[in-house]
């Protein structure tokens, strides 16, 4: 066994040349044999097995807790362990960024290192590790979804912050969402489906006639939002068994009954709304189908509104011009998208709503000591066609690129030149600039679609023409993929590649106008629910002093999508500039979501977006353990018998003379001292004999 473990290089800052080919060699290798996981200095990469392996039972937990990084094979749950550790030895708060292309395993990895922070702050499952955990469950049901990418692809963002008391246990958990893919709910691609609790849903209606008499659920060929696209039959006992473990999970996050099956009115609401289709009228406003009574019936009654209140905000736009409301007939393709748009902003209210729910369950309170901060969000994307989503999202990335780069190359190599020690400069892909382009006021790509959202008459070809004149000679940005598409398009030169954004919906994506008359009717609801949920304020904000200080929409003029989306990404790098952070990078092997099957030029594109290379090579040639001078005498004089000196500086070296290792694996600067692992390791070890 042991022999097996050793096949390649688990730490690839030891690999003696470094380029793309021998890293993606060296990956291969370990992947055929079941290893996974492979180190870079303390940077972890693990590679998609697609197939359950052996590695995280009890027994690997217990092998993992306490022992030093490093010693033994690289894993996940060693990562944890550290950052676990650093909490408990440094009082320092930690973060542990994930990142990787949709199904590359973040969303698991992110559960194994829960999982494993759950099982060694207690023997006992306790309740609120339980409640974390099940969060999971729900908010996978909710916000997780089949796309051609991944069978369980998250369609949003996380951060969970897991929060520690004075002893080390686990005492609350915080979780912040970004950015739902909401045109899911209403349209999916071929091979795609609608979010996981809608089938789930449908399926135990099938078994359980009672609820799906309450709740008015048919079969899942009825519901025109759960067949958009080519999809296999949905298998009713998995889905039902899924449905079990979501309303356990709801009890564990202690949701009342009326709140649960408010939820699921609310799901079976949204199912009925896209099976209504409209009928035009002399091209000035339109009307039900007669086969739609039904609908109009079953929707009034889950939503407990009047069917005259329901039937007037699907078929009419209230304006209000100067305190008169004046109503104005929807035409037959507005009233289908103002019906698709009630639709989302339903569902959206209820995941924003779930997620608040969870948080007030798990709030860790105002008091207590640090946290360890998981992040989970969306990898670079680049499609055939790109739209408002894919620009949050490669912001996104951007925005933690230049994050990364600043922890590991920039404030490294600024600190070596401080203090004046030896170092090979190592170059990297500076992307501030492109991150300029997009955020940075005045003029940028956010505010001038921001801009146009403000105005009445907004379009995206105006937009698009702003944009064109504005940044025409900006080395980042393209006018369009050539110049018959200049109309249509424009494209930004991102770290990770050229992407090609079509502008078709911006404008209105951004503004993300709200149902305010759709929620004004449900707050007069008889369902207790509906009441509670259109009165609940789009504001995410529990008060902890864990918590980062962003709240939502809540400025007098509505902030548009983007704004907000800044400002919450802002948030999350102030909270995480605060942190010790650690790195997972995951790897997707191959697009067929196969077990053992490594394609080569795939995982290339990867290690270069990644910035691997450059990442082995940093680790390799930089010392990632600072200490002070004072710092270092304190911890290490007991390894001396002569207590007293003259000189710091020599001092330091007698003592790094006595672990025998290379003089390349330390170096004294002017006010720290800059150890490699094997250095730090071996002094560690020796401390800890004494
Ligand atoms: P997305 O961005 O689409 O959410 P992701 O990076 O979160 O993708 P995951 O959902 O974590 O990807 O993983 C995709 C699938 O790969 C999982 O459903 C599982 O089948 C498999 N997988 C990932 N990690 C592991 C693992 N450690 N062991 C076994 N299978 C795994
Ligand atoms: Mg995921």
């Amino acid at each position: 066994m042991e022999n097996v473990l050793r096949i390649g290089i688990s730490d690839m800052t030891e690999m003696s040349e470094i380029n793309e080919l021998g890293i993606n060699e060296n990956l291969n290798l370990r992947y055929c044999s079941d290893i996974i996981y492979t180190y870079t200095g303390s940077i972890l990469i693990a590679v998609n097995p697609y197939k359950p392996i052996n590695i995280f039972n009890k027994e690997y937990v217990k092998k993992y807790h306490g022992c030093n990084f490093g010693v033994l094979e690289p894993h996940v749950f060693a990562l944890a362990e550290a950052a676990y550790k650093s909490i408990v030895d440094d009082q320092v708060n930690q973060s542990c960024v994930i990142s990787g292309e949709s199904g590359a395993g973040k969303t698991e990895t992110t559960k194994l290192i829960l999982q494993y922070l759950c099982s060694i702050t207690s023997n006992v499952s306790s309740w609120v590790q339980q409640q974390i955990l099940e969060a999971n469950t729900i908010l996978e049901a909710f916000g997780n979804a089949k796309t051609i990418r991944n069978d369980n692809s998250s369609r949003f963002g996380k951060f969970m912050q897991v929060c520690f008391d004075e002893i080390n246990c686990i005492k609350g958990c915080i979780i912040q969402d970004y950015l739902l893919e909401k045109s899911r709910i209403t349209f999916q691609s071929d091979g795609e489906r609608n979010y996981h609790v809608m089938y789930q849903l449908v399926a135990h209606g099938q078994t359980n006639q009672q609820m799906a008499e309450d709740l008015h659920l048919r079969a899942p060929e009825y519901f025109k939002y759960l067949n958009t696209s080519n999809t296999e039959k949905i298998d009713i006992n998995f889905e039902s068994a899924k449905f079990d473990a979501l309303t356990m999970a709801f009890t564990v996050l202690q949701l009342q009954q009326y709140s649960i099956d408010g939820v699921f009115k609310i799901l079976s609401s949204i199912l009925w709304l896209g099976n209504i289709a409209f009928e035009d009228i002399d091209g000035e406003g339109c009307d039900f189908s007669p086969a739609d009574h039904e609908a109009i019936v079953i929707i009034s009654k889950l939503l407990g509104l009047k069917c005259s209140d329901l039937q007037k905000v699907l078929l009419v736009r209230q304006i209000n011009v100067r305190g008169n409301i004046t109503e104005i007939p929807l035409k037959l393709q507005e009233a289908i998208e103002n019906r698709h748009a009630m639709a989302k902003a339903l569902y959206s209210k209820t995941f924003t709503w779930l997620v608040t729910k969870i948080n007030i369950c798990t709030n860790p309170g105002q008091d207590g000591s640090n946290f360890l901060g998981v992040l989970d969000i969306f990898g670079f994307e680049n499609f055939t066609k790109n739209s408002f989503e894919q620009l949050c999202i490669n912001y996104t990335n951007e925005k933690l690129h230049k994050f990364f780069n600043h922890y590991v190359f920039a404030l490294e190599q600024s600190i070596y030149m401080e203090e004046e020690i030896l170092f090979t400069h190592v170059e990297f892909t500076d992307n501030s600039q492109c991150l300029e382009i997009i955020e940075k006021p005045p003029r940028c790509v956010f505010k001038i679609l921001t801009e146009q959202c403000h105005m009445p008459k907004g379009s995206d070809s105006a937009y698009l023409n702003n944009m064109h004149s504005e940044f025409e000679f900006h080395p980042n940005y393209i006018k369009g993929s050539d110049r018959r598409h200049w109309e249509s398009e424009f494209g930004i030169k991102h770290y990770a590649g050229c992407v090609i954004y079509t502008v078709d919906g911006f404008v209105e994506k951004n503004r993300d106008v709200q149902q305010d008359v759709l929620f004004d009717y449900m707050s007069r609801s008889e369902d207790a629910f509906v009441k509670d949920l259109s009165q609940y304020q789009d504001q995410q904000f529990i008060k902890s002093q864990y918590c980062s200080t962003y709240s939502r929409g809540s400025s007098k003029t509505k902030l548009t999508v983007s704004d907000q989306f800044r400002h919450q990404l802002q948030s999350l790098i102030d909270v995480l500039q605060n942190t010790n952070p650690w790195y997972v990078r995951c790897i997707k092997p191959n697009l067929e979501k196969r077990p053992n099957c490594y394609n080569a030029l795939l995982v290339l594109d990867q290690l270069k977006y990644l910035g691997i290379v450059d990442i082995v090579r940093i680790r390799r040639e930089g010392f990632p353990i600072h200490l002070n001078h004072e710092e270092f005498i304190i911890k290490y004089k007991c390894l001396m018998i002569r207590k007293s000196f003259a000189n710091t500086h020599n001092y330091i070296s007698d003592i790094l003379e006595i672990i025998k290792v290379s003089s390349s694996e330390w170096q004294i600067g002017k006010s720290k001292v800059f150890l490699r692992n094997v250095a730090y390791q071996l002094l560690e070890d020796r401390r800890k004999q004494i």
